[in-house]
């Protein structure tokens, strides 16, 4: 049954050489004895040594060796919160923020929220008495928007400096500036990796402190021949090392929500099937939009006898450290946000990952005792088709948002900014270009009244725009809870494997021929109009908890529109407004019909194709906007919305011209069937 490719490591023998782990290992540690245990705690007088003689300090040490967790507590009880003042740390991902935030809360005895706490975009769990928050790289950077000098702060702790991720990067521009003028902020750069040195170069050499980890070998083990699909061949190596192996928990990487529920039913499947002839096997899963009571789960220890597979994003790849791993399954890859600064295009892909980040993966296997890494590639393909390092963030990503924001802060010459490394100079210049044409910036590239109204928005450009839109064609009511529904939708539908059919006829009949925004209206008002009913969701299988979610961001989001004094209004009938407020922010995500059912975008004559989850899979309407780009086997639209060309003259006149959008050489497009259906 299982698969031959993978080379097991040597014969029969050797495996049942291996030690099991004892009892005496297994048991639970008391949090105390935890803290001790971790590589950091002999160094913290040294460090808080090292943070009170020193203004910037860049640390260097192992994941899971304690700093996150570690570092603002030691500095709290040196006294760096005495007076009142904050310790910040970031944190690039939503969960790592909320998962560590509790596990400092735990640890220090106190209710998460209270004197420990986190905020994240749309969610801020911290109190008057927050004297260390954790935040996402992003939440900081908006923070800066109220707070310039960070004056809440004593000391600021960029964490998880060597992801790179775009907001981490901009970080490090503005807080070097604010260190310059306020000398009694002590900040921390912290880092999994070997970029120490640059990160000192940066800080004008600031003394680079390093915690020597702790690691036990790890064996590599690649394919012989590429796997045709790695979901199953992980399914595969999971039950392969679970039979033959002694026990330790297992840790794979996937790359999405779609891939890990994919990969936990085949597994459970096949659980199910071999039945009581194997040890107990504890199947978790973890990914950003999983509810955090179920990511905590991750962290509980397996019972003994018993072994925990937890399939994970790249979250679990440096920003989350779950202990008593001791195999890794590798298949290579992660999703990434790429743009094509010629085409303006901006799609989600699965890529293949770096050599640093392979061995990122591989080090999780070595931390509690020697371990076994699974790479599901070969060793030629790790050897020549792997890049060395990740590309940082800034040089691969759309930069609207982040330009906005400085806007926002009042630096305007961005190309003298102080970046790590800098931006492509197309990409800024696109960056720039956008925000123009969606009339945040004037001609001189400053911030208009509207540009800054935007930035009030923690979402992207586009998104403010079409918020903002809403005030003028009168339904800002409709345009708040697409928003919000827009923000969680990979996870609104439920579509259970023995249940497919129901899902998705229930699905079909939010179905709204004017497009997908319109029918994630149609779900979440009809679930309102249950008052919010959870056994509503449960019978139109819609994920009660992203509804709920969703419900909170619409929240925030109407004070926010408060904020910028728009009214909230409802127009749900005229369906033709709600459109036109989303196109006048997404004028640049609009494609036409172009041979065999597929579309080529308006401006850059590029091949896009409707995702067949939308309403207008079948419809094909003649000109389409769509939400965002998906890149599987070809670039796929997800959540479009049918839209006239003349709209696009009414709403971006700087950015389309008249002849851009003649129909003529349409002539003998399909008619469009059904939208006689439509209320408008
Ligand atoms: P680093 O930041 O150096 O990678 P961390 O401070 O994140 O290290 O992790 C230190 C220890 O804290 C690890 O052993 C990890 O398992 C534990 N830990 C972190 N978060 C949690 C949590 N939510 N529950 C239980 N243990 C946790
Ligand atoms: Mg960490």
């Amino acid at each position: 049954d299982f698969i031959q490719a993978l080379q097991m490591p040597g014969s029969k023998d050797k495996l049942k050489k291996e030690p099991e782990l004892t009892e005496v290992e297994m048991k639970k540690l008391t949090i105390e004895e935890t803290k001790r245990s971790l590589p950091i705690f002999p160094f913290r007088d040294d460090l808080i040594q090292a943070v009170q003689e020193h203004q910037v300090l860049i640390i260097e040490g192992e994941t899971g060796s304690g700093k996150t967790t570690q570092i603002p507590q030691y500095l709290h009880e040196a006294g760096f919160t005495a007076d009142g003042k904050k310790i910040g740390c970031t944190q690039p991902r939503r969960v790592a923020a909320m998962s560590v935030a509790a596990r400092v809360a735990q640890e220090m005895g106190v209710k998460l929220g209270n004197e420990v706490g986190y905020a994240i975009r749309f969610e801020d769990c911290t109190s008057e008495r927050t004297i260390i928050k954790y935040m996402t790289d992003g939440t900081l950077h908006r923070e800066f928007l109220s707070e310039p000098d960070l004056q809440s702060y004593n000391v600021m702790i960029i964490d998880e400096a060597h992801e790179r991720t775009l907001h981490t990067d901009i970080l490090f521009g503005l807080v070097k500036d604010i260190a310059r003028f306020r000398p009694d902020l002590k900040l921390l750069i912290s880092s999994a990796t070997l970029d120490a040195q640059k990160f000192s170069e940066f800080f004008d050499d600031a003394p680079i402190f390093r915690i020597p980890g702790r690691r036990f070998p790890v064996d590599i083990y690649y394919t012989k021949a590429p796997e045709a699909d790695y979901v199953d061949a992980c399914v595969i190596s999971i039950l392969q090392i679970h039979v033959t192996q002694p026990l330790g928990d297992i840790l794979v990487f996937l790359t999405g929500q779609e891939e890990i529920e994919t990969c936990q039913e085949l597994l459970q499947d096949r659980l199910r099937r071999l039945g009581s002839k194997v040890k107990e096997l504890i199947v978790l899963p973890v990914y950003a939009n999983l509810p955090s009571d179920m990511q905590a789960k991750i962290f509980d220890p397996t019972p003994p006898g018993a072994r925990k597979v937890v399939l994970a994003t790249n979250i679990a790849e440096t920003s989350l450290t779950i202990d008593n791993i001791i195999y890794v399954i590798d298949p290579g890859f992660a999703k990434q946000n790429h743009f094509n600064s010629r085409t303006g295009m901006e799609s989600l892909m699965v890529v293949p990952i770096s050599k640093a980040s392979a061995n990122q993966r591989a080090g999780r296997a070595g931390r509690v005792a020697a371990g076994k890494c699974f790479r599901l590639y070969t060793a030629w393909s790790y050897k020549h088709e792997l890049e060395d390092n990740t590309v940082p963030e800034i040089q691969r990503i759309n930069l609207g948002n982040a330009v906005l924001m400085l806007k926002a802060l009042g630096i305007n010459d961005l190309v003298h900014f102080d970046f790590l490394d800098p931006p492509p100079h197309e990409t800024l210049v696109l960056a720039l270009e956008q925000l123009y044409a969606l009339g945040a910036l004037n001609h001189h590239g400053e911030l208009t009244k509207l540009g800054r109204r935007m930035a009030e928005f923690p979402v992207d450009p586009m998104m403010a725009k079409a918020l903002l839109a809403s005030e003028k064609y009168k339904c800002s009511e409709e345009i708040v809870t697409i928003t919000a529904m827009l923000s969680v939708n990979s996870a609104i539908f439920y579509r259970p494997k023995d249940k497919i059919i129901h899902a998705d006829t229930a699905r079909k009949n939010f179905n709204h021929l004017g497009g997908d925004h319109l029918s994630l209206l149609n779900v979440y008002n009809q679930w309102r109009d249950t008052d919010y009913s959870t056994q509503w969701c449960y019978e139109n299988f819609i994920q009660y908890r992203s509804m709920k979610r969703a419900r909170d961001v619409r929240e925030q989001l109407v004070g926010l529109m408060q904020r910028v004094e728009i009214e909230i209004v409802s127009n749900i009938n005229e369906t033709v407004n709600i459109r036109k407020a989303i196109t006048a922010g997404y004028f640049y995500h609009v494609a036409r019909l172009s041979k065999g059912g597929n579309y080529k975008t308006a401006k850059h004559n590029q091949t896009v194709t409707i995702h067949p989850n939308s309403a207008l899979f079948e419809e094909l309407p003649r000109w389409i906007l769509y939400h965002e780009l998906v890149f599987t086997t070809k670039e796929f639209m997800r959540q479009v919305i049918e839209i006239e060309s003349k709209w696009l003259l009414e709403v971006a006149p700087h950015y389309y011209k008249p002849k851009e959008l003649e129909d003529s050489t349409n002539k003998k497009m399909p008619k469009t069937i059904g939208r006689t259906t439509m209320t408008d």
